[in-house]
């Protein structure tokens, strides 16, 4: 039982220090290293937990696995999603305020912002490939 908090008290701290929501493979790798005997079940165990004990959320986009981040009291928050290798992050900005338009037939409650383009890795990793590529020609 003490071991069973301890490993759902390091999968929350992996989750919440991460700047970005994870996948349960992508958790289970980080929890990992403060954890070596963690198996992934028991990782998909402690997410079924936090998820109804309400402490994390699932992010679900289509065409990408699920990912998880701690709810907080701004609900959800927007997202970023690099194009090139789909990783999802958090905007790490306050998000722009938005002004709901007025409709006679329809009672706006919410929204969901997901910012699309390029992360930094995949960035760079296109310029390294730009100055090869430079480089192979001349
Ligand atoms: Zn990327």
């Amino acid at each position: 039982m003490i071991r069973n908090t301890r490993q759902r008290e390091a999968l929350m701290r992996v989750i919440r220090e991460s700047s970005r929501p994870l996948t349960p493979p992508e958790i289970y790798e980080l929890a990992r290293v403060h954890y070596p005997k963690l198996g992934l079940r028991t990782v998909y165990r402690h997410i079924r937990d936090l998820l109804d004990s309400r402490e994390i959320m699932g992010i679900d986009y289509p065409g990408q696995p699920v990912r998880y981040e701690v709810v907080d009291s701004r609900g959800s928050r927007p997202h970023l999603i690099c194009r090139e290798c789909r990783k999802v992050f958090d905007l790490p900005v306050e998000e722009p305020a938005i002004v709901y338009p007025k409709l006679q037939n329809f009672v706006i409650e919410g929204h969901e912002v997901i910012y699309f383009g390029r992360c930094r890795a995949c960035v760079e990793r296109a310029q390294r490939e730009a100055s090869v590529s430079d480089n192979a020609s001349m």
